[in-house]
């Protein structure tokens, strides 16, 4: 395994910190580090789509990002990478529990977020799982302690906040709110408040979403702190 050296880690935070907003369009021009970029450059992903160009920047520096952009722009890297990053430049390791906890309205949808996620996150040494049920409550409790990066539905991790016993959410430094209004749309709003109830304040939160509605305005202002906005609008 590669020892993360200081060194590496502050001249990395030092290029993301001077990183120029509008500057990237190829993935190899953002300041990450070798084990994403060279996941991407496996996965073929060259050029950044449209909302990655504008999220991923902002949320590399740490900014909550509320992004909206319809199906198919590309959303799951805008907030995949700034999760394997900000996690890797905070030196995230397997003690440290839940870093990053992402939010998906559906078993299907949360499956194709942890698939790319295995993929792009591959060279990397964080613990992922998966928590969307399906499987008995007890084993995801035990894979849940031993996760860095939590993906999951709204009703099964709620579920998990009330009844596994030592899980704590007190280091976590993301959350993420996949198809937002996906979320809210399938009633889950009550199930989304009490969940970020469990949540450290302090913390970066991105949210992306298809469709702005009022509902996800509603839901961005209560639970995103100063957050740059970023959409992406269709051209007829
Ligand atoms: P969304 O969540 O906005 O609906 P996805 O993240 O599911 O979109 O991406 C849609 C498709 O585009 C996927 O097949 C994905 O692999 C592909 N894709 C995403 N980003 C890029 C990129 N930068 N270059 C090429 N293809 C991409
Ligand atoms: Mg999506």
């Amino acid at each position: 395994k590669r020892k993360r050296g200081e060194e590496e880690i502050a001249k990395l935070s030092g290029a993301v910190a001077a990183f120029d907003l509008k500057a990237a369009s190829l993935f190899s021009e953002l300041p990450l580090t070798r084990q994403t970029a060279m996941a991407l450059d496996k996965s073929h992903f060259k050029t950044l789509t449209d909302i990655q160009r504008k999220a991923i920047p902002l949320a590399l520096k740490g900014r909550d990002v509320l992004g909206a952009a319809k199906t198919g722009s590309g959303k799951t890297l805008a907030f995949l990478i700034p999760v394997l990053e900000n996690l890797w430049r905070a030196q995230w390791n397997t003690l440290d529990g839940v870093g990053a906890l992402i939010i998906s309205p559906t078993r299907e949808l949360a499956t194709q977020i942890f698939d790319v996620l295995r993929k792009i996150g591959r060279e990397h040494t964080f613990s992922a799982g998966l928590v969307i049920g399906g499987k008995k409550l007890k084993e995801e409790q035990d894979a849940l302690h031993r996760m860095n990066i939590v993906v999951c539905t709204p009703g099964r991790m709620l579920q998990h906040m009330d009844q596994t016993v030592g899980l704590n959410f007190e280091n976590l430094q993301m959350l993420v709110l996949d198809e937002a209004d996906r979320i809210l749309d399938m009633g889950f709003r009550k199930t989304l408040d009490a969940l970020i109830a469990n949540l450290p304040k302090e913390r970066q939160t991105l949210l992306f979403s298809a469709t702005q509605t009022k509902s996800v305005s509603d839901l961005a202002r209560l639970s995103l702190k100063d957050p740059e906005y970023v959409a992406v609008h269709e051209t007829a």
